[in-house]
Formats: C-alpha cells, sequence, structure tokens
C-alpha cells in the first residue's frame, strides 16, 4: 500500500509501505480522507518538533521514519479479537492520542496531557496518509450516516478548536481575538460563535482568510500591518478584549494579543512554536493577565461530531484543496507554505 512518509524536513517521501496488520483489541480501517495539520506543516518545515529522532516514542517504539497523517475518517475493514463496539463497515474518524494511562494526568482523566503523549501519524505505528492503517478499538469514534467522510476528517482539527474554547474563560456577550485564521483559527471562530460570543475580531495578514473569517461568523476583520490591532480592539470596546486566541505561533502575535487583552483578561496559546518568542511580562504584571496553553482535546469528539453532523459548525468550508496522495509535497506542503489562501487540505490516501 501506499503512504506518505516523513524522513526528515523537507524529505517526505510517498513510498510502498507494509499493511497493517490487526492485532488484538485493534481495528483496520482503510482511509478515505486526511488532512494536512498546521502541526504537520511545522514537523515538514522545521521538524522534528515532536516525531521521535534517535530516541523510540516510549509507548510505541517507533522513531522515524514515520508514516504521517492523524485527522482521517474512513472505513473499519477488519476488527481484532476482543473487539466489540466497532464493527466492519462501520464509517469513523479516529482520535489519534496514544497516552500511558498511568501517569498522574492520565489518572486524574487528562490524557491529552499524559508525560509520554503520542499521535498516531507522528509518533505511532502508522498514520492516515496511508492506503490502510490500524489503532486501538477506543481511539475509534463513529460517525453519522449524514456526515461525509470530508467532515469526518475534520473532527480532529475541530476538537483542538472547541478544546481551547472550552477551556477558555469566554462567556457569552465576550469580546474575543482570534489571531492567525488557519484551519484551527476559523474552526474557533465558529466554536466562540457558538458560545453566544458578541464581537470576534479576526486578525490574519491574508485578505483571503480574512473574509473567510467574516463569512463563517467574525463581526470585524484586521490586517495587522495595515493596523494596530489593540488599538483597533480599545477602540471598539473601550477597555480590550476578554479573551484573545493566539493561533499563529509567531512573536508579534503573541505581543498583540497580549496588548490588546482588558485588564484581568485571558490569553489562550494554541500554536506551536518553531522558535521561542520574547514576551513583555511587565504587560502581564500590571494588567493580571493570564495566560493559558492548550493541546489537543479531550473527552470532546461525541460533542465536534454532533456539531458537525447538526450543521453548527461549517467544517467542510475551511476545505480548500483535495488532492491525491502522490502530490502531498507540490500540492500539499509546499502549496501551504506558500500560499495562504490554502486554508485546510485533505489528502486522498488511495489514489
Ligand atoms: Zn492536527
Ligand atoms: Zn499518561
Amino acid at each position: 500500500m501506499k503512504a506518505a512518509v516523513w524522513y526528515e524536513a523537507k524529505d517526505i517521501r510517498v513510498e510502498e509501505a507494509q499493511e497493517p496488520v490487526v492485532r488484538p483489541g485493534t481495528v483496520k480501517i482503510r482511509v478515505e480522507w486526511c488532512g494536512i495539520c498546521g502541526s504537520d506543516l511545522h514537523e515538514y518545515a522545521a521538524g522534528p518538533i515532536t516525531i521521535p529522532v534517535g530516541n523510540p516514542h516510549p509507548l510505541t517504539g517507533v522513531k522515524a521514519p514515520v508514516i504521517m497523517g492523524h485527522e482521517f475518517a474512513g472505513q473499519v475493514i477488519e476488527v481484532g479479537e476482543g473487539v466489540e463496539r466497532i464493527k466492519v463497515g462501520d464509517r469513523v474518524c479516529v482520535e489519534p492520542i496514544i497516552n500511558c494511562g498511568t501517569c498522574s494526568s492520565c489518572r486524574k482523566g487528562l490524557y491529552n496531557i499524559c508525560e509520554n503523549l503520542g499521535l498516531h501519524g507522528m509518533s505511532g505505528d502508522g498514520g492516515g496518509f496511508s492506503e490502510m492503517t490500524v489503532v486501538k478499538e477506543h481511539m475509534v469514534h463513529k460517525i453519522p450516516d449524514n456526515m461525509s467522510y470530508e467532515q469526518g476528517a475534520l473532527v480532529e482539527p475541530v476538537a483542538v478548536a472547541l478544546h481551547a474554547v472550552r477551556q477558555s474563560k469566554v462567556k457569552a456577550g465576550d469580546t474575543c481575538v482570534v489571531f492567525g485564521l488557519g484551519p484551527i483559527g476559523l474552526a474557533i471562530l465558529q466554536c466562540l460563535k457558538a458560545a453566544g460570543t458578541t464581537r470576534i475580531v479576526a486578525v490574519d495578514i491574508s485578505e483571503e482568510r480574512r473574509q473567510k473569517a467574516l463569512s463563517l461568523g467574525a463581526t470585524h476583520a484586521v490586517n495587522p500591518i495595515e493596523q494596530e490591532v489593540a488599538g483597533f480592539v480599545r477602540e471598539l470596546t473601550g477597555s480590550g478584549a476578554d479573551v484573545c486566541f493566539e493561533v499563529a505561533g509567531v512573536e508579534p502575535t503573541l505581543a498583540s494579543a497580549v496588548d490588546s487583552v482588558k485588564v484581568d483578561g485571558q490569553v489562550i496559546i494554541v500554536s506551536l512554536w518553531e522558535r521561542n518568542p520574547a514576551i513583555n511580562l511587565n504587560a502581564l504584571v500590571f494588567k493580571e493577565i493570564d495566560i493559558k496553553g492548550t493541546i489537543c482535546y479531550r473527552d470532546i469528539f461525541p460533542a465536534v461530531i454532533d456539531m458537525i453532523a447538526s450543521g453548527t459548525l461549517e467544517s467542510e468550508k475551511l476545505i480548500t484543496s483535495k488532492i491525491k496522495i502522490d502530490d502531498i509535497t507540490e500540492k500539499g506542503f509546499e502549496a501551504l507554505l506558500k500560499n495562504k489562501n490554502e486554508i485546510k487540505i485533505l489528502v486522498n490516501p488511495k489514489a
């Protein structure tokens, strides 16, 4: 079978891979669509970030080269011994978190901050950029018949967004700013709208992305190159934003988020960082700002599936291209790096 395999930064090869074998308690899935994630892009552009190189991952024993892809949906084609909840023929998406189950986070149910957190498609024995993949039964979520596989592939990134919003202090009636309008930023915006916020200011240098944000429910859009965001937000609100979401992962947007938030407000950091940013800690101290990071999601896939299936969240509007696996470098990773109009690119591993 074909698979896209990460060897090192700028070196992802589409090659023949061994078909994965079902083990007891696991499920084999024929992948229909798998999205390219911002974190995949970081691994392509500047990795390794979370892909194990040298030392294998403590839970999976896997190290590079690894099959990538963790945002996928498909159909179950085989189930291992002892699997009861999932049947052959089920349409499913996958929650790709790999956790130990025994560390203090896992014992508290906070499995997304497991001490040895891994991800199927980063540090697991397989990934969604392949025709077939095998995962443990508990990682599999059924999707309803009225949900397309394309929508199914978007459950994972939307889960990141919904988790970030649920972890924040956001309340109905709030003003929020979203910095960075990639797929996660645009999904956060839709979750904020669903949560009853009054004003959502969307910030990005791409005109196309700002337009997309306005069409998805942002009340205002700002180009940070033309307009100082904090000044704009203060003029709009008098005091600043209640909560800012940093989804761009670069120093100027973090600074701008800290400037834009009101006293006693909150900045939620959802990005991964290729470089450590400088931060004005006095601004934090004098405004008693709360800064919080969020990673992945936990116990949230069923809610996300419902939001998408019910139309509360229009995930398919995030899709800008659908490509074949053979084109994953040029029309996938390179396109995302060069063309900011691209938002979510889905890959068909069978073609
Ligand atoms: Zn992802
Ligand atoms: Zn753990």
